[in-house]
């Protein structure tokens, strides 16, 4: 059998925000694992037409999770925030392409599911701002934190996709 081509690795690792290499982390909550809809989330940004780039699964631990939500350390829910996002597996990915960062924000949906828009994730998917199932960075410097946070650059894969020259232009 002839063996699979790796594909080409043209696509240079630059991230950079307002371009077609923005990249910004999205994680997926321990209820969303509990519940069966990592592939419901990862669906929403692939069928996008946004490209993963980065993903893995693993538990947080408590000192993680304090880190990773440190802008809220003053918030009467921070101590149940990071009990809950250490309680179990997360699913942790860096997403590309144009707008990213900002248009992964609207397909989440508001931080409470209550005012989140039917169509998003979470205005479809759930009812509790503290059982949110999904995390987006949100702007340019927390995406850029947040990869650093979650991911090494080896881990990060540049590749290109043969359906790109349809979805991106
Ligand atoms: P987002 O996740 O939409 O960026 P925030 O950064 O404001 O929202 O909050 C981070 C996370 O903290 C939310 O996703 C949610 O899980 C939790 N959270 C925010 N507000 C509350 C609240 N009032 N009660 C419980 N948990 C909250």
């Amino acid at each position: 059998p002839t063996e699979l081509k790796a594909a080409p690795r043209v696509s240079p690792y630059t991230g950079v925000p307002g371009t077609k290499h923005e990249r910004t982390f999205i994680a997926i909550k321990p209820d969303g694992v509990e519940r069966g809809l990592i592939s419901e989330v990862i669906a929403r940004f692939e069928k996008k037409g946004y490209k993963l780039v980065a993903m893995k699964m693993m538990t947080a631990t408590e000192a993680r999770a304090r880190d990773h939500y440190a802008d809220l350390s003053s918030k009467p829910f921070f101590g149940g925030l990071v009990k809950y996002f250490a309680s179990g597996p997360i699913v942790c990915m860096v997403w590309e392409g144009n707008d990213v960062i900002l248009t992964g924000r609207k397909i989440l949906g508001a931080t409470n599911p209550n005012q989140a828009a039917p169509g998003t994730l979470r205005g479809d998917n759930c009812i509790s701002t503290g059982r949110n199932l999904v995390h987006g960075s949100d702007g340019p410097d927390s995406a850029k934190h947040e990869i650093g946070m979650w991911f090494t650059q080896a881990e990060i894969n540049d590749y290109a996709r043969s359906i790109d020259e349809w979805v991106v232009s």
